[in-house]
Order: structure tokens, then C-alpha cells, then sequence
């Protein structure tokens, strides 16, 4: 069967409609479940593990659902133009798996993590410079005490600056399309785990995730602390610029002796 050509009619409206609907029902739903089974069903069995004591603002959850639903269309516009990109030939996205070897697809995913890391964390040391804080950054950081709501709570223009990442990078790196849904959904599980203000990850700070891969503990501090802790999924990069804040390795004990 062929396809319309996206491009025509209705359709490029039509794709950013699709997408609104299936980005915001995976952040309600992934958002939506962390928050019921660690704030609403099993609070106490995470309380040892809870990372502020103190409350939300007031009105923190509806001001961060507002700018998340602006964030999503703008993901929504890009998902529709990487789309109409794919169709017209402009990306180097592939659907036969094993097209550049089996080794490729899980290769090709640690890259894309790797690049997503190092855009993401000398963009986020940009937006720490106070005008632009101010401007743009300032949205994401009004959450003192993170919650899974937080995830995609940004400006317009951080969410701009998030949202062209995938488009640019399929015009450059081959990926085979279930790997892109893998890496979305590790994006979503991770955003949402690291500003869960719960650290659900294993105890021990020598452990991978004591040393390598962020979690709650982690985030929490850059939310609470600012100057520190810029990355995204790993800590590479703060720690090769010396920004990983030095209370994090006690913190992170600390929350984790309690299994
Ligand atoms: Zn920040
Ligand atoms: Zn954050």
C-alpha cells in the first residue's frame, strides 16, 4: 500500500495530532503511575527513600502539566517533520533490522545516548548563564522539589532547543525505527525516574548507578543546588568537568542504606 504524501492536505496537521495524542498520554502514563504507586499507594514504603521532606508549592503539579502540554507540541511538530524528513528521503532512518548487522542496532542506541548526553549537558551549563536562566531555564527550575511532573516542564524555548536533538541527529546517524521508540521510552523512564525526589535505584555507592548513571539523588541536587549535576542520563561529563556536586556520594548512601 502506499502512502499519502505527508506533505499534501491536512496531513502534516493530521501527524502532529497523532503524536500530541500518543506524547502526552505516554507523559500521563508514565508520570501519571509513578506518581500513584510512590505518592499515592505505597508512600510509606518509600519514605526512608524520599529525598526533600518538604511539600510541593502550591499549584506546582498544574503549573507543571501546563508547560509539559506545551513541551509535547513541540515535540508533537517535530515528530511530524522527522516524519515527512523520513518520507522524502532526508533521514538515514531504516526499517529492515538487519540492514547494517544486529551488532549496529544496540551500537547505534548507545551512540545516540552518548551524543543526546553531551548536547544536553553543555545546553544545560548554557542555560545556567543568568540572563538566559532567567528567560528560559527558570520554568524547569520553579520545581525546588521535583516531581514526576517535572519531566517535561520547560520554557517554549528549552522545549524547542530539546525537541530539534532527534530530528537533526537522524539526518546524520542511521537508526533502525524501533530503536528510536526504545530510545524515547528510556528518555520518558529516565526523566521521569530522576525527578521522581525518590531514589529507587540499588544501594552502594561504588554501583553503577552510584557512579555512572543518574537517578533521583542525582537531579535532586541540581534542582536544590543549581551550580552542579548538568547531566541527563549519565555523569561522564560531570564528572570529566569537575561539576558533580560533592554532597552527591553521601546523599546517595545515605538514601540507599534502607533497601
Ligand atoms: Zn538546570
Ligand atoms: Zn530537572
Amino acid at each position: 500500500m502506499d502512502l499519502p504524501d505527508f506533505t499534501l492536505n491536512y496531513w502534516p496537521f493530521f501527524l502532529t495530532g497523532i503524536f500530541f495524542i500518543i506524547i502526552t498520554g505516554r507523559y500521563f502514563l508514565v508520570g501519571g503511575l509513578f506518581y500513584l504507586i510512590f505518592y499515592v499507594w505505597f508512600p510509606l514504603k518509600w519514605a526512608e527513600r524520599k529525598i526533600n521532606k518538604k511539600k510541593y508549592k502550591q499549584g506546582q503539579l498544574k503549573k507543571e502539566i501546563k508547560w509539559s502540554l506545551i513541551t509535547s507540541i513541540l515535540f508533537s511538530v517535530a515528530g511530524a517533520i522527522t516524519v515527512i524528513l523520513w518520507q522524502k528521503g532526508y533521514t538515514k532512518v531504516y526499517t529492515r533490522p538487519n540492514l547494517y548487522g544486529w551488532w549496529y542496532l544496540p551500537v547505534s542506541l548507545i551512540i545516540f545516548m552518548l551524543l543526546h548526553e553531551t548536547y544536553y549537558y553543555w545546553l544545560h551549563r548554557l542555560l545556567h548563564h543568568p540572563p538566559v536562566f532567567r528567560i528560559v531555564h527558570k520554568v524547569h527550575h520553579d520545581s525546588n522539589i521535583a516531581s514526576p511532573f517535572t519531566a517535561f516542564s520547560f520554557h517554549p524555548l528549552e522545549g524547542l532547543l530539546q525537541a530539534v536533538f532527534l530530528p537533526v541527529m537522524l539526518l546524520i546517524l542511521p537508526m533502525y525505527y524501533y530503536v528510536i521508540i526504545i530510545q524515547l521510552t528510556i528518555m520518558t523512564f529516565s526523566s521521569v525516574i530522576n525527578h521522581l525526589d525518590i531514589e529507587i535505584y540499588p544501594g552502594g555507592s561504588n554501583n553503577i548507578w552510584g557512579k555512572w548513571i543518574i537517578g533521583a539523588t542525582h537531579h535532586s541536587l541540581h534542582h536544590k543546588q543549581f551550580k552542579y549535576n548538568y547531566g541527563l542520563y549519565f555523569t561522564f561529563w560531570d564528572k570529566i568537568q569537575k561539576t558533580e556536586s560533592p554532597v552527591f556520594k553521601k546523599l546517595f548512601e545515605k538514601m540507599t542504606m534502607k533497601q
